[in-house]
């Protein structure tokens, strides 16, 4: 190798020395120590699973000497988020049995279980893919859960892209057989749970990608899976009620290092049209480019994004098109002009409906309050129908007939669950990371704080009138934005210890990029902060102007003034 070589970053020695992806995790699975060592800490990612500790405990565990509370996070790969009942009542049950009894419904379309001990990996990933689920490329440097509009629609659009789904999801897939060795292999007698597997990496290679990738398939009058903030974004084509082909947007993406002053979030770039033929080819190649060419020095800036923004998106095309082996066109006119989060009920065309329940940032759990597990239970056991997960943490009944929709309401109010009816817009709207206390990257708090936030913005925001405005709010508990916060109309984003920057002027149909408003606002007048702009809105506002619209109209500065201004309810 010449000596100028650029210096790989220490994950990638990692990849590369790890005989794709096995490294020692099955010795380490086989010990009695209750964490993974670091290299295989970063493999693991690949194979679904975050190593994670209580970070509530830290503090009295350092007292007592007693070290890290270790357990690991394990997130599936659900194309598009279609799941049937069985399967989830079988994870609600494996979230009891081995987790910390609750799950997450992620941003993008899919779960994820905490809580799981280091000794209950195998037997955790193991009954996953028993349940005809996976983990596989769920995190790690690779192409992770494809997103896709999750509405029920009879007709072909919705199955055209629903098949594409599912294409990208196959073709994309890792073949380490790693995997299958790992998990799927009973250690004793080494037989195979599941076959599956292949001998090498066609696609990835030996090092995978330089950073996780992420692709979303929309339709323009329905934004719902936020494919600006995607890696690979198809935006589908239609005349005369068929899709004719996809408008491919590319270099989209969410994560910033504030220490890093050469990365920012970015929104994705129209790139060229394709047809359904061409999709998942122009895909392969576009994951070539960045595998061959994204920054493998400096991980902070290893997303397409980065490349994309170096080269300028004609080169960055042109090395598509050399490695697609076929010439590109230019993007059709159609662009995202709406956004549907499909909650309530919705008609799909085949006289059956789907029913969209919104649940607060994605936390499924039972408590005396509510009981949000029970009530999926329920739903699950009766109907026994397909349930689809939505980028906005939600979950959506499908195929439920008009004489059961009294029922299916009963069983949702009878678990104190509110309705969608019942929930307020602002909080229909809103979401949040994880962060605190499993997230090893949190400075903040974020999912844990979010509901009294909003339970403070409810009253203020009746008193303005504003209260059936539709308006994205998202929090996130570091800059990493795992819950896209900075194309949100307002979000908060952690920043120091206790500390958010406050973002201001993104909007809900997700093509405009959010500044900071005010940086390093303390987590006590971070309510007030809100009310203020929403007080400005409401005063200042032109007609029909969307709260995300005014606050980029106005700018940061005279936001500021006439938030301080504008009589507060
Ligand atoms: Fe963790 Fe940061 Fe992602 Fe939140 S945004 S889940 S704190 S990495």
């Amino acid at each position: 190798m010449s000596t100028d070589a650029p210096k790989l970053s220490p994950v990638e020695t990692i990849k590369e020395g790890s005989d794709y992806l096995k490294g020692t995790i099955g010795q380490e699975i086989a010990d009695s120590v209750d964490h993974f060592d670091k290299s295989n800490i970063q493999l693991l990612k690949f194979h679904g699973s975050y190593q994670q500790d209580d970070r509530d405990s830290r503090l009295t565990a350092k007292k007592t000497g007693a070290g890290k509370a270790y357990s690991m996070m394990v997130r599936l790969r659900i194309p598009g988020g279609r799941i049937q009942s069985d399967q989830m009542l079988s994870m609600l049950d494996l979230c009891e049995r081995l987790g910390n009894s609750t799950m997450k419904i992620t941003t993008r379309q899919t779960l994820q279980l905490h809580g799981i001990l280091k000794d209950d990996l195998r037997e955790t990933i193991c009954y996953i893919n028993k349940i005809a689920l996976s983990t596989l490329a769920a995190c790690g440097d690779v192409n992770r859960n494809v997103m896709c509009c999750p509405a029920k629609r009879i007709g072909s659009i919705h199955a055209d892209m629903e098949k594409l789904t599912d294409e990208l999801t196959e073709a994309l897939a890792p073949q380490t057989p790693a995997y299958h060795e790992l998990w799927l292999t009973d250690p004793e007698s080494g037989e195979k749970t599941l076959e599956g597997g292949g001998p090498i990496e066609p696609l990835y290679g030996p090092t995978y990608l330089p950073r996780k990738f992420k692709i979303g398939i929309a339709l323009p009058e329905d934004n719902c899976i936020d494919i600006y903030t995607q890696d690979l974004g198809y935006l589908a084509v239609v005349r005369d009620g068929a899709i004719i082909g996809y408008n491919v947007l590319v270099g989209g993406g969410m994560g910033t290092t504030p220490s890093a002053k050469k990365t920012f979030p970015a929104l994705a770039k129209r790139m060229a049209f394709v047809t359904p033929n061409q999709a998942v080819g122009i895909a392969q190649a576009i994951l070539k480019v960045q595998r061959d060419n994204g920054n493998r020095g400096d991980r902070k800036t290893a997303r397409m994004k980065y490349l994309i923004n170096d080269w300028g998106i004609e080169k960055f095309r042109a090395e598509v098109e050399k490695c697609f082996g076929e010439p590109l066109v230019d993007c059709t006119e159609d662009e995202v002009h709406g956004f549907d989060d499909h909650m309530g009920w919705q008609e799909q065309g085949d006289g059956k409906w789907s029913y969209g329940l919104n649940i607060e940032n994605g936390r499924l759990y039972d408590n005396e309050d509510q009981q949000l597990k029970a009530t999926l239970r329920a739903i699950c056991r009766e109907f026994e129908t397909e349930i689809r997960m939505t980028g906005h943490q939600s979950v959506i009944f499908t195929d439920i007939d008009g004489a059961d929709k009294d029922k299916l309401i009963s069983l949702i109010t009878q678990h104190q669950v509110p309705t969608t009816e019942q929930t307020s817009t602002v909080r229909r709207w809103s979401m949040s990371c994880v962060a605190l206390p499993t997230c090893g990257l949190a400075i903040t708090e974020s999912e844990r704080r979010l509901p009294s936030i909003i339970d403070g913005l409810e009253a203020p925001l009746s008193k303005l009138g504003l209260d059936k405005e539709r308006f994205t709010i998202r929090m996130t508990g570091c800059p990493n934005g795992c819950a896209r916060p900075y194309n949100a109309d307002l979000a908060l984003v952690g920043k120091a210890k206790g500390k958010y920057t406050l973002y201001a002027g993104g909007g809900w149909l997700g093509n405009r990029l959010a500044y900071v408003y005010k940086d390093l606002v303390p987590d006590d007048v971070v309510v007030d902060e809100i009310i203020a702009i929403f007080a400005a809105y409401k005063a200042n506002r032109e007609e029909g102007e969307s709260l995300g619209s005014f606050c980029t109209r106005v700018g940061k500065d005279d936001l500021a003034v006439l938030a301080t201004a504008a009589p507060r309810p």
